[in-house]
């Protein structure tokens, strides 16, 4: 086995990991990135968000344009040529992908596409196509993100049972869709489809799809999706999946559920798991909770303190954004920075029509915790914008602390919903007031001013609607 020296190693090559090594590489650090994958860009990039979300801006058009044949536009029924679709998916990957590769060449960053294992707290054993390596390191950052959670019961050898991966590769289009999960990747995965002509059924094991969103911010998706698509079952679980010739039956258990149901693809999204367990820790002393999640400070380091960790593989939320930020905290720490990961907000977006984004803290939590708070909420039938989008499915809510105003947390369900959460973001971070809100003028119209008109409610100051 060649043996061979190294400063600072990052081990995976997704947002989070690239995100480390090019800070790294900028703050005057010897970088080298293993990765796998012949590309850099980890689930993300390949084969998560930026693919889906290729998808789902043609399902977006395909409604858009059916939204406007009762206003005397239309169009005729789209037809799919899934070659061109899924060339055009590949090219945006391939744009990004390209850029990332000239971004590390010119950074100077070496790079290893192999498989690294841990052999002790200091030194890592990489396989690639030709070779053994041992490398010793000064710092690691751990950046191995997170693979789909299979439950049992379930034939995962029938290539009609999709992960998020196999639903992305857009090889047809099946009649019935069932999803096992109303997360947001179901969710994301049944927007694509429905706009593609299958026939979608949800079977959720909690009593809500979104589990973690607010009832009354992820209301006007879920009465759409209602009517959209066959059915969804909520406090479900699916027993098992049998295969047969002609189709799969999912057995359910639920109050509300029949005993079986059939459809000709099965995507499961029930969540996933902290990859971890292919690292071989347990030759190290580096400590992992029961989850399997590495355990970190706020500085992102493990127990053993030239070792961090970023990403999925710490820890819930598994998001893209807040796995490249931790990567440049981990990087920024190992090369002697004052930083630290201490977020006001990590924002959440299901990419759904209506999208549904929330940052900070839920009214639910806030509930729970017993946080006193003044709420603003908006709905979007009163918008001028959202009704010329023919887009008055949504609502802005926000929560502000009742003694001092201060925003606690915000939550917006709509056409880019995705987009306008950001300002929320920003204020949570300035540790904005409502009356900072209300009082910076939106322009008009927009579906922004929904925002401001949330915190005018909170603040009883609002001529657009009765404060109540
Ligand atoms: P998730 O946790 O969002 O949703 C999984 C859902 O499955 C939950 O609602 C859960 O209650 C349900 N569930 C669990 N076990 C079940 C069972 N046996 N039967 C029926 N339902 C069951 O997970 P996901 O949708 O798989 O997404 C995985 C991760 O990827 C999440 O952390 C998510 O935030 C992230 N992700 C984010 C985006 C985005 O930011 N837009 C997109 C895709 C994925």
């Amino acid at each position: 086995m060649q043996e061979k020296k190294t400063d600072l190693v990052v081990l995976g090559g997704g947002p989070g990991g690239y995100s480390a090594a090019f800070r790294a590489a900028d703050l005057g650090r010897k970088v080298t990135i293993i990765e796998k994958s012949s590309v850099l860009g980890g689930v993300c990039l390949n084969v998560g968000c930026i693919p889906s979300k290729t998808l789902l801006h043609l399902a977006e058009v395909i409604e858009e344009a059916e939204k406007l044949a009762p206003l005397g536009v239309s169009f005729g029924k789209p037809t799919f040529d899934l070659e061109k679709i899924r060339a055009h998916r590949d090219s945006v990957i391939h744009t990004l992908t390209s850029g990332l590769d000239s971004l590390y060449k010119a950074r100077k960053i070496e790079r290893i596409v192999g498989v690294g294992t841990f052999l002790s707290d200091t030194e890592l054993m990489v396989v690639t196509d030709k070779e053994e390596l041992k490398l010793t390191f000064e710092d690691l950052i751990i950046a191995v993100g997170s693979r789909s959670v299979q439950i049992p019961g379930i034939p995962y050898e029938d290539e009609r049972i999709w992960d998020s991966t196999k639903a992305l590769e857009l090889t047809h289009i099946p009649k019935r869709l069932a999803i096992i999960g109303g997360g947001i990747i179901g969710l994301e995965v049944a927007t694509m489809y429905h706009a593609l002509g299958s026939k979608i059924t949800i079977v959720e094991m909690m009593d809500s799809l979104i589990p973690p969103a607010d009832r009354d911010l992820k209301q006007p998706l879920l009465k759409k999706l209602k009517k959209q698509y066959e059915a969804i079952y909520t406090s479900t679980k699916v027993e098992k999946v049998e295969a047969k010739k002609e189709s799969l039956t999912l057995h359910l258990k639920g109050d509300n559920a029949p005993e079986t149901i059939e459809a000709d693809a099965v995507l499961v999204a029930v969540g996933r798991k902290a990859n971890s367990d292919g690292i071989a820790l347990e030759n190290t002393t580096i400590k992992t909770n029961g989850r399997g999640w590495i355990e970190v400070d706020k500085k992102l380091r493990t127990n053993v303190s030239h070792v961090f960790a970023i990403g999925d593989v710490v820890g819930d939320p598994m998001l893209a954004h807040k796995s490249s930020h931790q990567g440049k905290v981990a990087a920024e720490v190992a090369s002697g920075q004052a930083s630290a990961f201490t977020p006001m907000g990590i924002p959440s977006v299901a990419y759904t029509s209506p999208e549904v984004a929330w940052v900070g803290l839920t009214e639910t939590e806030a509930k729970e915790k017993g946080i006193a708070f003044k709420k603003g909420s908006f709905p979007w039938t009163a918008n001028g914008r959202a009704l010329s989008a023919v887009a008055t499915d949504g609502v802005s809510k926000a929560l502000y602390d009742e003694k001092t105003g201060r925003l606690l947390g915000a939550g917006i369900c709509g056409k880019n919903a995705g987009e306008l959460i950001s300002e929320a973001v920003v204020a949570l971070e300035m540790g904005a007031v409502s009356e900072d809100i209300a009082l910076s003028i939106h322009p008009h119209p927009t579906l922004s001013e929904t925002f401001a008109i949330a915190a005018e409610l909170a603040e009883g100051t609002a001529t657009d609607t009765l404060n109540r």
